[in-house]
């Protein structure tokens, strides 16, 4: 079981965008828990309010530090995780990847920190911030959609939330590879043939063409990704031979 918590000042835009399709069944069926919680509810401001003007000028309104650091404190008081792992996402992280999803699924508990406006004030981030991680090298409005990508990415590796567990193994990234191409029926559309392999009935001579798929594919549309997994081929075949 893992459970997600999600400090926000939108908490209904992330609860209505995770609670659907598996990520949804998932945690109705117990595997994940997923609570969204409302940076607003813990101000301490008698209007409400959770942002202000930025020291030193500058355009834009600032998330003040009491109200995400009272949130976070409530969500520590109750978790059974010492100190849990506490991600900002932010476009100055390092960037989210694959192996990191894997690294992340295995901890109980994962609090994730939205910022919005022009961000949160540094001083709360100093204090309770353990890992600070970017979608990409744009800017979002809000780390509701960031923190959503991120959750599920996840999620879907925590044993039980895919049927299937095989189709997270075969997945692109998972082994440094994309994956192959795949078919289903019909066997002929717009007079396009499946492989002829895939209809053989040969699981060997299916694996093989899946592998040799996958690597071509990735040395043409990842050479980035491709000469990584050369290295490291290169590097068990010395292994072997010692
Ligand atoms: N002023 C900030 C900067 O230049 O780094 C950007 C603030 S952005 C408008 C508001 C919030 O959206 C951020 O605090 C962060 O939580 C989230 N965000 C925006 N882009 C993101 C990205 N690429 N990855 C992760 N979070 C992002």
């Amino acid at each position: 079981m893992m459970n997600f918590h999600i400090l926000t000042l939108f908490p209904e835009m992330v609860l209505e965008g995770l609670n659907t399709s598996i990520i949804g069944r998932a945690a109705e069926r117990g595997y994940i828990s997923i609570e969204a919680v409302n940076i607003r509810d813990y101000t301490l401001d008698k209007h409400g309010k959770v942002d202000d003007y930025t020291y030193g000028g500058g355009a834009g309104m600032l998330m003040q530090a009491q109200p995400v650091y009272d949130a976070y404190m409530a969500v520590q008081s109750r978790i059974k995780t010492n100190s849990a792992r506490v991600i900002y996402v932010t476009p100055q992280g390092r960037t989210f990847h694959q192996e990191l999803a894997k690294e992340l699924a295995r901890e109980e508990d994962l609090i994730f920190l939205c910022g919005h406006y022009e961000g949160i004030d540094e001083r709360v981030l100093e204090e309770i911030v353990t890992d600070e991680i970017s979608i990409g090298d744009y800017v979002l409005t809000g780390g509701e959609l960031p923190a959503m990508v991120m959750v599920d990415a996840i999620a879907r590796l925590v044993p039980g939330v895919l049927h299937n567990t095989d189709s997270a193994v075969t997945e692109s990234f998972y082994d440094g590879l994309l994956e192959y191409p795949q078919y289903s029926r019909p066997e002929i559309w717009h007079d396009k043939r499946v492989p002829q392999v895939l209809l053989s009935g040969d699981h060997a001579k299916v694996d093989a063409w899946r592998l040799e798929q996958s690597v071509l594919r990735t040395k043409e549309r990842r050479p980035d990704l491709y000469e990584a997994y050369a290295e490291k081929r290169c590097g068990e075949i010395r292994n072997k031979k010692k």
